[in-house]
């Protein structure tokens, strides 16, 4: 394994930011992960594993270990008429996965197309889009246990799935390195496609009896026109999750703010729009030097191109004070915020 010093990892995140890395190490396969946590780097800095870099902000440089995954390939676990199992590498690209198994005839994860990242990564953020989230589809996660120094596999059912959320966040956060992900997918079409946008556009296109492929396409071509490329405006997607609160809140802020969307959810919680709010406090399109806030949605902060870390990071912090000031809601990022 070759460890590089104090390279930038400007083509490492998808904000773009151009900062620096003590160490930064690829890992291949499972056997370099138990060569690397064998290793005296492991012990003596601290580390963060990275996939595409598509959620995460680094505010400064880093003085550790980045260990990038890179673990890739595809296994089938299980096949019968109904369902296929299979086995993604964590450092497979996620639309790539999405990609293979539409192409393929399993349904499932197409209203989960184009999110940027990794499947590895996909599984610790439970990613969603569209009316799912990737853990309906998940079979089990396997990875090495850092402190344990073993290979486990985890089941679905003790993974903890919540709203962008998931035991890798949680008890097991910086302590497990995933490095496979299994799906069960249908082979007969299950389409899920109650999602505005979605509908509208089968109604423009005459599409009744949309199939998994169209579902695909549909969320393709609305990703494309609703969000910034990152590779043209950095970016990370949202920054903020949509706030959770409780009945009593909504009915507080809603004798204020009667027009504020509300989200229902279950055990009588519900949604609030963190765009909605953003842009309500005069954010949107927003700019400080080459930090802002994208101008077609308030969610998503953008590097217009030498933006740092730090400049990023003041904007989230102002822009969480004064939806705090103005609705006393607590926005809390999605985002991962990587400092010293
Ligand atoms: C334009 C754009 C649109 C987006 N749209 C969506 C969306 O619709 N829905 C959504 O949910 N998200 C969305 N995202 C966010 C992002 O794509 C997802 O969170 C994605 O899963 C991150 O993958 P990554 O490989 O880039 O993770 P990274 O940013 O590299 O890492 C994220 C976190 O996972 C950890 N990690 C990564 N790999 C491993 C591993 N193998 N083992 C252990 N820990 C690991 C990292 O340490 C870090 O804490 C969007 C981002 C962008 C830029």
């Amino acid at each position: 394994m070759n460890i590089l010093n104090n390279i930038s990892l400007k083509a490492n995140n998808t904000f773009g930011i151009d900062c620096k890395v003590k160490n930064f190490v690829s890992i291949r396969n499972e056997k370099d992960i138990k060569v690397l946590y064998k290793s005296d780097i492991t012990l003596n800095s601290k580390s963060i594993i990275l996939g595409e870099g598509s959620n995460v902000l680094f505010v400064g440089d880093f003085d550790g270990l980045v260990i990038h995954n890179e673990i890739k390939g595809y296994n089938i676990i299980e096949s019968n008429n109904d369902f296929i199992i299979i086995e993604a590498g964590a450092g497979e690209k996620w639309h790539d996965f999405v990609s293979l198994s539409i192409n393929n005839g399993y349904s499932g994860l197409e209203n989960l197309a184009l999110i940027p990242g990794t499947v590895g990564s996909a599984a610790i953020q439970n990613i969603g889009a569209y009316g799912v989230e990737q853990n309906e589809f998940i079979d089990s996660v396997y990875g090495f246990n850092i402190e344990k120094h073993i290979f486990q596999r985890i089941y679905k059912i003790n993974c903890n799935y919540g709203y962008r959320d998931s035991i890798f966040k949680n008890e097991l956060k910086d302590k497990f390195i995933i490095s496979s992900v299994r799906y069960t997918l249908s082979k007969s079409p299950v389409v899920n496609y109650n999602y505005k946008d979605i509908i509208n556009l089968f109604k423009e296109f005459n599409i009744t009896n949309p199939t998994p492929i169209d579902i695909f396409k549909a969320v393709i071509s609305i990703r494309n026109e609703k969000l910034p490329d990152w590779r043209q405006l950095g970016n990370s997607g949202s920054f903020f999750k949509n706030p959770i609160v409780s009945k009593k809140v909504i009915v507080d802020i809603k004798s204020k703010f009667p027009d504020i969307p509300v989200f229902p959810q279950t055990n009588n919680l519900f949604k609030l729009s963190a765009a909605w709010m953003i842009e309500q406090t005069g954010w949107k399109g927003f700019r400080v030097g080459d930090a802002g806030v994208y101008e077609k949605h308030a969610l998503i902060l953008v590097n217009h191109g030498n933006a740092s870390g730090e400049s990023i990071f003041q904007l989230s912090m102002d822009i969480r004070k004064s939806v705090k000031l103005k609705f006393n809601v607590e926005l809390e990022p999605e985002v991962l915020i990587i400092s010293n």
